[in-house]
């Protein structure tokens, strides 16, 4: 086999083409293990790669019933990886499209440093006050259908309001704030859980910022009702224990990053999942990644 590769290898000049397509394929494998870390593709992949070892070694020994098998179900399973990994492959080309830098354009600076500061501001006193709060800053996913399932509230943002929703004795402080641009879009709205396992500590707030973070780009700032303690959730990760200079710091930064102005929003989008709770099934523990990163 080795002699076959070094054939190949030899029979071609390496050109500029090889080196860039060596490079872009390199790219292309990185890029896919980036996009499945910390989901329940991954155990998939390793599934895979070891039915090819064996298939490869079947091949190689002349077991010819065995590698028989094996073509034939990697037929059936291409075929049950797309229908069960449907909603993870509809999300990572979600996330393509959101990547293309050149449709984005951020959003003037003034805008989402006012969010981060009434948001930061809130979540400070809320955490002081011992009063839960989960807030979901929309991105570039449009969560219009989650807030659906809330309360339209339609407002300007201000940490005031904020702290008021969240009064334990509001009648809006159960479930999420979904906010877009400068504006509290709704209240009450209810979260999809998470898909990852070993969010099993977390309780269903948290969990459900875990859900819409890994779901859709949005951020989520979620203030613990136990503790009072405030987390910042992107993209399933969970940093714990901010204060609000640095909830802030890290707001701005991730509002800046992802926004579009909608002249400029890419036309072909698939909505957010309509919302639905769900028993966490396998994964990574994202607070475990957030300590990696
Ligand atoms: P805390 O640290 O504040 O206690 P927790 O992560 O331990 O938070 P719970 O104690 O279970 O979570 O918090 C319950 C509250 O979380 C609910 O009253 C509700 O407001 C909110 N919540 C739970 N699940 C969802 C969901 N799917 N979507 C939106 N909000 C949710
Ligand atoms: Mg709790």
């Amino acid at each position: 086999m080795l002699e076959q590769i070094a054939d190949v290898l030899g029979s071609q000049e390496i050109g500029l083409t090889t080196v860039l397509d060596i490079a872009l394929t390199a790219l292309l494998i990185y890029w896919l293990f980036v996009l499945i870390r910390g989901t329940r593709a991954v155990s998939l992949v390793i599934g895979v790669i070891v039915l090819s070892f064996v298939y490869v070694a079947a091949q190689f020994l002349g077991l010819l019933l065995l590698s028989q098998i094996l073509q034939t179900g990697a037929v059936i399973g291409l075929l049950a990886i797309v229908v069960i990994f449907q909603p993870d492959i509809r999300r990572a080309l979600d996330r393509i499209g959101r990547t293309l830098p050149w449709l984005m354009a951020p959003t003037p600076h003034g805008a989402t440093d006012r969010v981060a500061v009434q948001i930061a501001e809130a979540a400070a006193d809320l955490g002081a006050a011992g009063h839960g709060a989960l807030v979901v800053i929309e991105r570039r996913t449009p969560l219009g259908e989650l807030a659906e399932t809330g309360v339209m509230v339609n407002a300007t943002l201000s940490a005031e309001l904020l702290r008021t929703i969240f009064l334990p004795r509001s009648e809006l402080h159960d479930g999420a704030v979904i906010v877009r641009g400068e504006q509290i879009l709704a209240t009450g709205a209810l979260l999809p859980m998470p898909e990852t396992t070993q969010t099993g500590r977390f309780g269903t707030r948290h969990r459900a910022a875990i859900g819409i973070t890994e779901q859709t780009d949005a951020v989520a700032v979620v203030v613990s009702e136990e503790t009072g303690r405030i987390s910042l959730v992107e993209r399933g990760r969970i940093v714990r224990g901010l204060d609000g200079p640095r909830l802030e710091r890290r707001l701005v930064e991730l509002l800046a990053v992802g926004r579009v102005r909608p002249a400029l929003r890419w036309p072909w989008r698939p909505g957010v999942r309509v919302p639905q709770l769900r028993l966490p099934l396998r994964g990574t523990d994202p607070e475990a990644q957030a300590h990696r990163r």
